[in-house]
């Protein structure tokens, strides 16, 4: 019975929203070009150019780690090196796929708190060496929202884009859950985007409620030259595009991207608040958008796995993630925190 109903191990174990699936099957009616020659392609194309305020290129990918290797790579020769944090996705959970992408652009980790990059890390990294021995930086990678669920302030990222321009760094956003971030900030995609120094954003569509697909936004139009070459040879050209374009239609045109980020973070908040009600649970992270990270006695957690309730423990000792989505339900939490509750 678990197994079926929600859980909280990843935003991925969610299926397909009714707005994506509409779309699909919309676009599934009789034959269209290939190889994102379709209506469904450039319509969303355009739709992400009216969200960004900006004419950007757009790009679509199979997953996560396609559209950050591939993005990575375009913004660097293999020479260079991409300053990240160190609990950053492409660092622990690509398989090396950016340095592969890239034909082995290094990865410089800086450590900051809640998951975070700071200017001055940054700087720290960039003017550590500048010998010929070094990877020259070239990169700035940062994750909205965190892989901590914590968020960079409008503020924290202007300084990140003023340290870029100091050192001639481009700037990669990981937009795994970047409709999270837009819906807890309050804030347009264009302001925590480009307007923030962002040159390349990877918007994912799946944790969000697609099947699969990943747009890839260029707002440096001139760093995007031959990017579809470099797609297709990593493999990452759909050809029947459009069962990737029109879902991502459908998150779009009805607001379900926004509208399904937005009961995400709620159902978070809801859970962040029901476990501050219990006495030994502490948060690990300020939790900002759809992520809840508890500390939890050893025999809670054990209690949790042997009831079936999934979700990850690999933070640390005592420390779970709980990832809300949008087909997170009140009564599942309810479930959970009751279970939590009474093992204590
Ligand atoms: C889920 C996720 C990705 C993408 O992972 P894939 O499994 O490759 O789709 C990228 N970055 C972050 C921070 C993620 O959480």
């Amino acid at each position: 019975m678990h197994n079926q109903s929600e859980q909280f191990a990843s935003d991925n174990n969610s299926g397909i929203c009714p707005e994506a699936l509409e779309y699909m099957l919309q676009a599934n009616q009789g034959s269209a070009p290939a190889y994102g020659n379709d209506i469904w392609t450039q319509k969303a194309s355009d739709y992400f150019r009216e969200l960004f305020e900006i004419d950007c290129e757009v790009f679509f990918a199979f997953n996560g780690t396609a559209a950050n290797s591939l993005s990575l790579a375009a913004l660097c020769q293999s020479y260079h090196s991409v300053i990240c944090h160190e609990t950053s996705h492409i660092e622990t959970d690509e398989c090396g796929a950016p340095e592969y992408a890239s034909n082995g652009s290094k990865l410089l980790l800086a450590k900051g708190e809640n998951g975070k990059l700071t200017a001055e890390a940054i700087e720290g990294l960039v003017t550590k060496r500048t010998d010929i021995h070094y990877p020259k930086p070239k990169v700035i990678s940062i994750t909205q929202a965190t892989e901590l669920g914590t968020l960079y302030t409008i503020n924290e990222l202007l300084a990140i884009k003023e340290t870029a321009r100091k050192y001639n760094l481009k700037i990669h956003m990981d937009g795994a859950r970047f409709a999270n971030a837009v819906a807890a900030m309050n804030q347009s995609p264009a302001e925590i985007s480009w307007k923030s120094g962002v040159d390349v954003l990877c918007f994912c569509g799946t944790k969000n409620g697609m099947a699969l697909g990943e747009a890839i936004i260029f707002f440096n139009k001139a760093l995007a030259e031959d990017f579809d070459y470099r797609c297709k040879q990593a493999g990452q050209l759909a050809s029947k595009m459009r069962f990737i374009s029109a879902p991502w239609l459908g998150l779009l045109e009805t607001g379900a991207w926004l509208k399904n980020a937005r009961h995400a973070n709620q159902c978070a908040a809801y859970l962040e608040e029901k476990l501050l009600g219990i006495d030994g649970v502490e948060m690990m992270f300020p939790r900002e958008a759809n992520a809840v990270f508890a500390k939890l006695p050893e025999h809670t957690i054990q209690i949790l796995k042997d009831k079936g309730w999934q979700f990850y423990t690999f933070i640390g000792v005592g420390g779970v993630r709980f990832m809300c989505s949008w087909n997170t339900t009140q009564a599942r939490i309810d479930e959970l925190v009751n279970d939590i509750r009474n093992s204590q």
